[in-house]
């Protein structure tokens, strides 16, 4: 397991980094949120970071975050949880009560559903849609064709708290194009924040114009064990 010396330190040199890059672009560093990914983690080494003052986390599973973060937001009440994974309907209602920011909203019955459910239990986290930007058979996401009419249809008919988009580039493309992509989606839409980026290239997102981006191995270290040796 990775010390808490290595997650501050981890911490402390991704927030360089950030700042490095937002000031090539002459923004300040502080426009740019750092969500730490957390998945496979266990709750000492998510502690670590708490402890070395990192308040926003990612998760990419609803079932692993419920067994993982009521205790984690118990002890830690301004922790502000991300889900950055694929939201299946029959997950949503617990999504909305656990989530502060839900990053892939991607397809209409999951908006009519996320929509119903915010107005149910009252509570409104910030949605993010995710584009597919790739147009990748296997991965999440609208395609940018439809991007238009979804984002019209979640903020106008809707009246989803819509506040950005996400993206993940394909493995094998140069990201930049892809984050081009997402803020000209984002611009004509008159959408703010961008969550884009992650270890190997939140710098080149950050140029793009990035005020999210989603960070793990390089302040955790490499994926754990934790969460399989939970049962799961
Ligand atoms: C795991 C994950 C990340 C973080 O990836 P790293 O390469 O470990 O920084 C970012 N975004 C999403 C959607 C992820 O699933």
């Amino acid at each position: 397991m990775i010390s808490s010396e290595d997650i501050a330190k981890n911490l402390l040199s991704v927030k360089a980094s950030i700042s490095a890059a937002a000031a090539e672009t002459e923004r300040g560093a502080e426009s740019i949120n750092l969500v730490a990914v957390s998945k496979t983690h266990g709750p000492e080494t998510i502690n670590a970071a708490f402890v070395a003052g990192q308040k926003i986390f990612g998760e990419n599973r609803v079932q692993e975050a419920e067994a993982k973060w009521p205790e984690l937001k118990a002890v830690n009440p301004d922790a502000q949880l991300h889900l950055i994974g694929p939201l299946q309907r029959n997950k949503a209602a617990l999504a909305v009560r656990l989530f502060d920011v839900i990053e892939t909203l991607d397809r209409n019955k999951l908006a009519t559903t996320l929509a119903r459910h915010m107005d149910e239990i009252g509570r409104r986290p910030n949605c993010f849609i995710q584009i597919n930007t790739g147009e990748e058979q296997q991965k999440a996401g609208i395609t940018p064709r439809d991007a238009d009419a979804f984002i019209n249809l979640c903020h106008t008919e809707l009246d989803l708290p819509v506040v950005g988009l996400m993206c993940i580039p394909p493995v094998d493309e140069e990201p930049a194009l892809h984050f081009a992509l997402l803020r000209e989606i984002a611009e004509r839409n008159g959408l703010r924040e961008l969550s884009m980026g992650m270890s190997a290239d939140f710098e080149t997102a950050i140029r793009f114009g990035a005020t999210y981006v989603r960070v793990g191995t390089a302040i955790f270290g490499p994926r754990s064990d934790y969460w399989q040796n939970q049962g799961a």
